[in-house]
């Protein structure tokens, strides 16, 4: 099962207009100042805490979410939604302080010593501030500076935040009195928590017990390239399409601590996966390292750019420098008859093709057509410009396209494609960063 995205956000949305209505319910008519602070407090503070269950939900791995909507646009909603959802908390407490200072004829300072008595209420400024923390180091200029492993432990204390928010919305005022808006809101969080326990705790030490994986070859392809197989037991279970990734733990002295994306580079097949890696920090380049023998944990497989995607006969895949790693298995096993597949692969010289003799071979058993797109991306010549794309595919506008590049060329490129007639909808883009 996959949920496509909109149907996703039509549910999310129905969830919160349930949550509005459930605020409209309980809100009672009043225009002194005390009491409308304190009704916007109620509503900003439901659809906070709506907004958590949501972020949880977006990230619990969920397969039929996972592969329906796609790991990289749920990072991406998670990350927008997570700033609303903080302004939505820092605006609840606000509201609520405001109300308390109005109601008591105190100043902010005096109702936030006097609030601080109520049952949940030191847990909720906790939270907040938890909250509030984890946000900060995900602002884009912050996120920049620290190591992925860092802001990954740091994101792991939003549970602890959800978990303290979570104690308030049961003690505090807003869910207090209505014992079914509390079963309800009772059930929601812990189905999202059985979700998160079972899909990024279970299913992962379960894979690992049963599947046993282990490298068998570590390949060089070209320069800081490597192709790394591993093979291990009952793969068929694992259901992994062609497009999707896993994300690889090797167990290694120097890499055992950090789990890393990467997609499959060939379809699976014999009990073994393939993925090609690009050395670009400090782990791909210990990757290059490995040797045969040392184990492997896969979780996945995750990623929603499959051949489920497709709309029409004809296909085109555009592949930038390492972005060719989804595109080569999805070149070999998207269905298709002669002339229906065209691969057209973007690097800055030859020098940098990588798994090239596969690419040509599967070219030439398919009847597919695969064009090399060479040279600097400053150069004068722009061969992803709309007309260049048109003269190499002339029905382009009759094609899916499937997107797989560097953020620059993928942003570019999705632009000339929707300028050369290719309608959004068909452009099926996957982004290499989270
Ligand atoms: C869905 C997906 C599929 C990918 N497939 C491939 C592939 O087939 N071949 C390939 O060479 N590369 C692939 N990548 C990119 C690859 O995962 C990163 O290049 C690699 O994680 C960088 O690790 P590093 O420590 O060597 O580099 P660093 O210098 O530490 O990081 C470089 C960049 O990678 C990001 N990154 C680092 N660690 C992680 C992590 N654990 N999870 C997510 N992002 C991280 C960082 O945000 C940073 O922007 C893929 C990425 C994603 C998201």
């Amino acid at each position: 099962m996959r949920t496509p995205p909109r149907a996703l956000l039509t549910g999310l949305a129905a969830g919160a207009g349930a949550v509005g209505l459930l605020w409209l319910v309980q809100a009672a008519p009043s225009f002194r100042l005390d009491a409308l602070f304190a009704t916007f407090a109620h509503l900003t503070g439901l659809l906070a805490a709506y907004g958590i269950l949501v972020m949880l939900l977006l990230m619990a791995r969920v397969p039929a979410i996972e592969h329906g909507v796609g790991a990289d646009r749920l990072a991406c909603w998670h990350s927008l939604g997570g700033r609303h959802v903080l302004t939505l908390c820092l605006a609840h407490a606000a509201l609520a302080l405001c109300a308390a200072a109005a109601h008591g004829g105190t100043d902010l300072l005096g109702a936030a010593v006097g609030l601080l008595g109520y049952p949940g209420l030191a847990a909720a400024a906790t939270g907040t501030a938890v909250l509030a923390a984890v946000g900060a180091t995900s602002a884009r200029a912050v996120r920049r500076r620290v190591r992925h492993e860092t802001w990954r432990a740091a994101h792991l204390l939003t549970y602890l935040g959800a978990a303290l928010a979570f104690a308030h919305q049961l003690s505090g005022p807003d869910l207090a009195g209505g014992l079914l808006a509390a079963w309800l809101w009772t059930m929601l969080h812990t189905t999202v928590g059985v979700l998160l326990v079972w899909y990024r705790l279970v299913v992962p030490v379960r894979q690992a017990l049963r599947h046993s994986l282990r490298i068998t070859e570590v390949r060089t392809e070209g320069p800081d390239v490597v192709s790394v197989v591993v093979q291990g037991l009952g793969l068929d279970a694992l259901r992994a399409e062609p497009g999707q990734f896993f994300r690889w733990r090797f167990l290694d002295r120097r890499l055992w601590r950090t789990s890393l994306p990467f997609s499959l580079s060939a379809p699976p097949r014999n009990d073994t996966l393939r993925i090609t890696v690009k050395a670009c920090g400090d782990h791909t380049r210990r990757i290059r390292r490995l040797r045969p023998g040392v184990r492997v944990l896969a979780t996945g497989p995750f990623g929603a750019l499959t051949a489920h995607r497709r709309t029409r006969r004809k296909v085109l895949l555009l592949a930038g420098g390492v972005g060719i790693t989804p595109m080569r298995a999805l070149f070999e096993t998207l269905p298709g008859a002669p002339g229906d597949l065209t691969l057209l692969y973007r690097a800055g010289d030859a020098a940098q093709l990588v798994l090239r003799d596969e690419l040509e071979a599967i070219a030439a058993a398919r009847g597919a057509a695969l064009h090399y797109l060479l040279g600097p991306s400053d150069a004068p010549f722009d061969p992803l410009a709309p007309r260049a794309l048109r003269h190499l595919v002339p029905d382009l506008p009759e094609h899916d396209v499937y997107l797989c590049g560097p953020p620059g060329m993928t942003r570019s490129a999705t632009a000339a494609l929707r300028r050369a007639g290719v309608p959004g909808s068909r452009i099926h883009a996957e982004h290499f960063t989270f």
